[in-house]
């Protein structure tokens, strides 16, 4: 194989995991913050459900208070049952009397739903109490893991990228600035492989005569229709499928 196409080879693959590590070290400070907002919404929606559960229980607890109040006047309104003079005000007083009796029961039905709401409440602020821990340790675990995920990756493209540079200076510099040129224009991809005659990149013919001089990979040439630079894998040896057998052997 020609020297230089061998190493453009390997620089196209060290590229192409550099640029996969990149995207996958650029999105994990997002995916570490998704996580901490996550579990912020639990913490934050269980300290609401606490605080509501506090005020439904002073509330009910006014409440009860009221109705203490109204019994009481009521207790106090059929004592002067007994004291009025007139039918007129005997009835008047036992119409009091059935408007506090139905201040109570209102009252007692706002207690009830009261108890419903805080019955609820309690039921969702116990499981996420019982959750909490467990959900902090479970996030912390995902981050340190992320992170740790996060170092490997950008230790690895470290290494690729001495790694390139080794790779470059060993280059031609025409054929470096070919390489560098093709990959900017061709979304990163510098390279085509050829497989029965047929440019994988861009899915054309190459022309006889091209594809016989690339066959054993001892030049360094570029498809006539993507420009990209040229080389031939064989087919695995035992492969069966339609593929290799169509192929011929290219031995
Ligand atoms: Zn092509």
């Amino acid at each position: 194989m020609h020297p230089d196409l061998k190493t453009v080879i390997e620089l196209q693959q060290v590229d192409l995991r550099v640029a996969e590590l990149t995207v996958l070290i650029d999105s994990l400070p997002a995916q570490i913050q998704t996580l901490q907002s996550q579990l912020d919404d639990f913490i934050h929606t269980h300290e609401e459900r606490k605080k509501r559960l506090a005020a439904n229980q002073k509330e009910r607890k006014d409440q009860e208070g009221e109705i203490k109040v109204i019994q009481e006047k009521i207790t106090r309104h059929k004592d002067q049952l007994y004291q009025v003079k007139t039918n007129e005000q005997y009835r008047a007083m036992l119409k009091e009397i059935g408007g506090e009796e139905a201040n109570i029961r209102r009252i007692e039905d706002q207690v009830l739903e009261k108890m419903i709401e805080a019955e609820d409440l309690q039921e969702h602020v116990q499981e996420a109490a019982a959750r909490l821990e467990g959900e902090k340790a479970r996030v912390a675990g995902e981050i340190k893991r992320l992170q740790g995920e996060r170092q490997t990756d950008l230790d690895e493209r470290e290494r690729l990228q001495a790694c390139r540079k080794e790779l470059e200076a060993a280059l031609d510099e025409s054929v470096r600035n070919l390489y560098e040129r093709l990959r900017a224009g061709r979304n990163g991809i510098a390279l085509a492989v050829v497989r029965d005659g047929l440019c994988t990149a861009c899915n054309v013919w190459l022309r006889p005569q091209v594809y016989n001089e690339i066959r054993s990979n001892d030049a360094l040439l570029t498809c006539e229709n993507c420009s990209r630079i040229i080389y031939c894998v064989e087919p695995p040896a035992e492969q069966t499928e339609g593929n290799g057998q169509s192929a011929g052997a290219p031995a």
